[in-house]
């Protein structure tokens, strides 16, 4: 061979020496075999190459980076399905986080793509972390401002419940110091702790409460015995005053019947007219006695009955201003629990009640009943932005519009929060479609201002008829999956369901 191609040939060797030394230092930490052997073949190929034995290495390294290559392979995708099932589980969790909701969808699409190089694998797995770094963040955020550490759906029920019983009591003691400071930290938010010790002060309320009504009650049903048992002993007064009078009527008519048959006697025996007359005389004038005193005595009798009746007429006319007191007392109380503290509507309790009504009504005239359930959008902005009171403010503005929207025979209750609730009888799932469209339109013009501030303000819709045999509670529930619906498909909008239309 020429003297130049062999120094051609060695300087292309070196140069291979050099890609495979830097090649396999890219790789090192690959696995121990690999790297073992790739030591072996820098070792061969550095200083004075030797061919022979780095020959003998490539061929070892050819084969475990083939059975490698394949495990890398069932790796990725491995590890690409469990990072798919992990977005997938958060991304039910997501529902209330649009931003987050639209980036784990994001992220899904490129777990699905080929993976072109471990570099591109890597970035996914980034991605995948941050999302969740995200999510954390979020919870914990969330976890700031509701204190909620465990158990987030128990402990919003248990507050939700509190909330409704104290809007009831606060009704009724509006000037009740430890009343309003609850209903303030209620609607803050509390711990689990704190609410604990609220619902201990809401029960020795209540019971205190239904103790003091059940003292009502008794003084009531005291009076009325008391009342009841002085007409009785009137009533026999004046059965034994009849029996006696009427013992007197006797003895008196028999008097003048033997007076009668006297004269009859005397008649027949008499032996002058002269006699006769006088005997006459003394009978008719001790006849007359008798009658007068007769007449006197069934005169005081009538006017001891007409004092026994009066006496009674009286007690039942206090009987009567009693009771109605109580039944307004009763009405006025029944109303109270039903109202809603903050919007004046029905609260809970009455929708519970009203929905029950309307459901039969709906059976037994085969009439349709429709049911929505309308949720402000955003309604926490407005709170964050302006503060609570602006934001109890906004509740009483939508919930007095919401009522001037719908017919006297319709009804609305706030649910809760900043959820209302509306039952309309006599509507199909078509007319309810409309009347719910022009309520929405109606509500996102309102003009509505905080501070020189215009606020937009929209709310979401679900709406549902009644179906035959189902519970009302199942209709809510529905109507419920509706405004998720409604809110997860951008808000502002109407979701009705479609088999009816
Ligand atoms: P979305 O569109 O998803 O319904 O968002 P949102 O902010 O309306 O709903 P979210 O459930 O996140 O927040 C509701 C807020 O309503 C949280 C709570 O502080 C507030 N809220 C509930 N009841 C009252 C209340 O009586 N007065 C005030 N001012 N705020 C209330
Ligand atoms: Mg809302
Ligand atoms: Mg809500």
């Amino acid at each position: 061979m020429e003297e130049k191609s062999l120094q051609s040939l060695k300087q292309h060797s070196e140069l291979l020496a050099q890609f495979i030394i830097r090649l396999s230092k890219f790789y090192e930490g690959f696995s121990p075999d690999i790297d073992n052997e790739l030591q072996k073949l820098r070792g061969h190929l550095s200083g004075r190459p030797d061919f022979t034995l780095a020959n003998v290495s490539v061929n070892k390294l050819n084969k475990t980076l083939r059975i490698a290559d394949l495990t890398v392979r069932k790796y990725t995708a491995d590890s690409l399905a469990q990072w798919e099932e992990a977005v997938k589980k958060l991304q039910h969790s997501l529902i209330d986080e649009p931003a987050l909701t639209k980036e784990s969808a994001k992220i899904l699409i490129s777990l699905n793509q080929p993976v072109q190089s471990l570099f591109v694998l890597q970035s996914l797995c980034n991605k995948v972390l941050g999302l969740f770094q995200q999510v954390i963040k979020t919870d914990s955020n969330n976890a700031d401002i509701s204190s909620i550490t465990s158990a987030p759906a128990l402990h919003q029920a248990i507050s939700d419940e509190l909330t409704q019983l104290i809007e009831s009591y606060a009704n009724k003691n509006s000037e009740d110091d430890q009343l309003r400071a609850l209903r303030h930290k209620l609607k803050q938010g509390m711990t689990e702790d704190e609410l604990l010790q609220s619902c201990i002060v809401i029960i020795r309320l209540v019971v205190q409460d239904s103790l003091s009504e059940a003292n009502i009650s008794g003084k009531v049903i005291q009076s009325l015995h008391q009342a009841l048992g002085g007409i009785h002993e009137n009533i026999s007064q004046s059965i034994e005053q009849s029996q006696s009078n009427f013992e007197a009527r006797q003895s008196s008519n028999r008097d003048i019947k033997a007076k009668l048959d006297s004269i009859e006697d005397q008649l027949r025996q008499a032996e002058s007219l002269e006699k006769l007359k006088q005997q006459a005389q003394s009978y008719l004038s001790s006849m007359a006695l008798s009658l007068s005193e007769r007449e006197e005595a069934e005169q005081r009798e009538q006017a001891e009955l007409m004092t026994l009746l009066s006496a009674m007429r009286n007690q039942l006319v206090n009987l009567q201003k009693q009771t109605q007191q109580y039944r307004r007392k009763l009405a006025e109380q029944i109303v109270s629990t039903q109202t809603d503290a903050l919007t004046k509507l029905g609260n809970r309790k009455a929708y519970d009640e009203r929905v029950e009504k309307e459901c039969q009504h709906a059976i037994d005239t085969n009439v349709p009943l429709a049911l929505a359930v309308i949720d402000i959008d955003y309604f926490k902005s407005i709170n964050d932005k302006f503060g609570h009171a602006a934001g109890d403010k906004t509740l009483q503005i939508v919930g007095k519009h919401l009522k001037s929207l719908i017919q006297p025979t319709d009804f609305i209750a706030r649910w809760g929060g900043e959820e209302f609730v509306v039952l309309f009888p006599a509507t199909n799932a078509t007319e309810l479609k409309s009347k719910l469209e022009k309520i929405r339109i109606s509500l996102s013009k309102l003009p509505l201002k905080f501070r020189e501030q215009k606020i937009s303000l929209t709310a979401s819709f679900g709406g549902t008829c009644y179906r035959e045999g189902e519970t009302a509670a199942a209709m809510f529930e529905r109507a419920d999956r509706l405004l998720y619906r409604a809110k997860h498909s951008g808000r502002n909008c109407v979701m009705i369901d479609q088999e009816f239309i």
